[in-house]
């Protein structure tokens, strides 16, 4: 509880900080001009700005690049991201499926980790991403290069794949999806969700695992978060991926940023408890609750006459 929240201090401090340096280190999250830091939104007691739930995404700079230690996180999937960027290691008898490269310059920080917990980087058949942003799948070309796996990307993301393109590589795509898609590998499927409005092809993935004897419906959800100007099209999008993100059955909820899912509080539990604390059916809506909450108050702001 403590280090909660005096990391919830520090993050409000280094917030404004984090912006700054965010908006030349991540082309992904401040698009354009910075957003004004308004409207304010209260979900669960907890009150959030665009700004806020930027910095507590984002973190600082040296979050963003510094690894995280690797767990298993339930039945065959692991955490090998940093401490504010996600990447998911599922683990199957024919090789591993690997979802988000993050930054290129993450790529050997997630290659340790996926070492550290017993596993070989090599045996990476399959790379997924959760959306078209620098954040998550900058590294994408690297990863290909040294595993050789099968990249695929929902087809709405690909064109702006195609636009990242550290130190000129080319963004690979091996494989176009489209939404409900299936991609299985050593006997587990995941099914590929287009949920847009923060990218196109904005993609939530979900699957069943086993643990203990159940099985539990585990939903890799994609960014909600909505920009500081909504068009037509952007709201129609985000009022479907809402509706849909509700009706997909969730035990365990993850993210692309770990604070989506509390990972740290839960990692914490992890290692103190028994009952495993990432099955939080409870905590299924949490992130959309506040995003739409969010997405509702900036669109009613839209809608506002223009103040003189
Ligand atoms: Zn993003």
């Amino acid at each position: 509880m403590k280090k909660n929240s005096r990391s919830k201090a520090f993050t409000c401090v280094v917030a404004a900080l984090v912006l700054g340096l965010s908006a030349n280190t991540n082309q992904a999250q401040t698009a354009g001009q910075p957003a004004p830091d308004h409207p304010a939104v209260t979900v669960q007691g907890n009150t959030y700005t665009p700004r806020s739930i930027l910095a507590r995404n984002m973190g600082t700079p040296e979050d963003q690049t510094t690894q995280f230690p690797p767990h298993k996180i339930i039945g065959d999937i692991y955490y090998v991201g940093t401490r504010t960027l996600s990447s998911f290691l599922v683990v199957t008898p024919q090789g591993n499926i690997l979802i988000d490269s993050t930054y290129e310059r993450n790529v050997t920080t997630i290659e340790k980790s996926v070492q550290q917990l017993g596993f070989k980087f090599s045996d990476i058949k399959i790379l997924l991403g959760n959306h078209a942003h620098g954040d998550h799948q900058e590294g994408d070309a690297l990863v290909k290069q040294l595993t050789g796996a099968q990249v695929m990307a929902m087809a709405e993301d690909v064109p702006a794949l195609q636009a990242i393109k550290p130190g000129g590589k080319e963004h690979p795509v091996d494989k176009m999806l489209h939404d409900g898609a299936s991609v299985t590998l050593g006997g587990t499927t995941l099914v590929a969700h287009l949920t847009p409005g923060h990218t196109r092809g904005c993609t939530t993935w979900t699957m069943k695992t086993p643990e203990g004897g159940k099985t539990y419906n585990v939903v890799i959800n994609c960014s909600l978060r909505p920009p500081a100007a909504l068009t037509p099209a952007l709201v129609a999008e985000f009022n479907r991926s809402f509706k849909l993100v509700r009706s997909l059955p969730c035990d365990v909820p993850l993210g692309d940023h770990p604070a989506q899912y509390r990972m740290e509080e839960k990692y914490a539990k992890l290692r103190n408890g028994s009952r495993n604390p990432f099955i939080d059916a409870a905590g299924c809506r949490l992130e959309a609750d506040i995003e739409e909450a969010m997405f509702r108050a900036i669109l009613a702001e839209q809608q506002k006459p223009a103040q003189p």
